[in-house]
């Protein structure tokens, strides 16, 4: 065999081997692609990339890729509250200017298990609030506290101002002046406990183990987090960022 003939051998195999290949890849994404979009598919919608997020189903893998679909849209957004007894009634749109406002507003009153004082917020930020009430605040409060959380104490979601920094008012824009955050004090209990920030961070009891669990527990669902630890400016209270750097302190 000459050393031409061989080469050409050896390329003819491996494009057909390829070719294989292309064939089996194709076949088998779009049996699984079938099997996922298929109306009434064996697969799990919460392990259904296809399908749309519910709040209260288990966190999977998938989960992130679904809550981050309803984060983009207003309408899943809504939809996915809605769907879980979430109480977030519509409002039109906050127009300011373009550092202030309020798009896909809602008035929040309620959560999946728990009560909120209202707040006008962003359906992004109250779909964030309800997966850490739902996958985070209630668990840590039946755990550590042995009674589930009635009500959540915040000072505010919506605030047109510019950023404050431990150093004075920053040139920047705060997260707040688009509701993109919110700001919680404590909780209430079934049993008629009031916790905060201030009297119950630094105790070495199960309220301070709570407080410390769901702060850790705020940074999986919101990208910026800061707790008393961070400054003295938040001392009492969580700041809950949806957007931001990626920040959990
Ligand atoms: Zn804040």
């Amino acid at each position: 065999m000459t050393q031409k003939s061989g080469r050409r051998r050896y390329l003819y195999l491996a494009a057909s081997f390829f070719f294989r290949l292309a064939v089996v890849v194709i076949l088998l994404g779009g049996g699984v692609w079938w099997v996922l979009a298929h109306p009434e598919t064996p697969i799990p919608s919460h392990w259904n990339p296809l399908r749309d997020l519910k709040v209260t189903a288990p966190i999977t893998p998938v989960t992130k890729l679904q809550l981050n679909r309803a984060l983009a849209s207003e309408a899943q957004c809504r939809a996915a509250l809605e769907d879980s007894g979430v109480r977030f009634e519509a409002m039109a749109d906050l127009v300011v200017d373009q550092n202030c406002g309020i798009a896909g507003r809602g008035r929040l009153t309620k959560l999946v298990t728990s009560g909120i004082e209202d707040v006008e917020t962003s359906c992004a930020t109250a779909l964030r609030l309800t997966m850490w009430e739902h996958h985070v605040v209630q668990p840590a409060a039946r755990d550590l506290l042995g009674a589930y959380v009635s009500r959540l104490r915040h000072i505010g979601s919506y605030n047109c101002r510019p950023m404050r920094t431990a150093q004075g008012e920053n040139s920047g824009w705060s997260s707040h002046a688009r509701a993109d955050s919110i700001d919680i004090v404590g909780v209430d209990t079934v049993d008629g406990r009031t916790l905060t920030l201030l009297s119950n961070w630094q105790g070495s009891g199960p309220e301070g183990a709570f407080f410390r669990r769901i702060w850790r527990g705020a940074c999986g669902w919101f990208r910026v987090v800061l707790g008393p630890d961070f400054n003295r400016l938040h001392a009492d209270h969580f700041h809950l960022q949806g957007p931001g750097w990626g920040y959990c302190g």
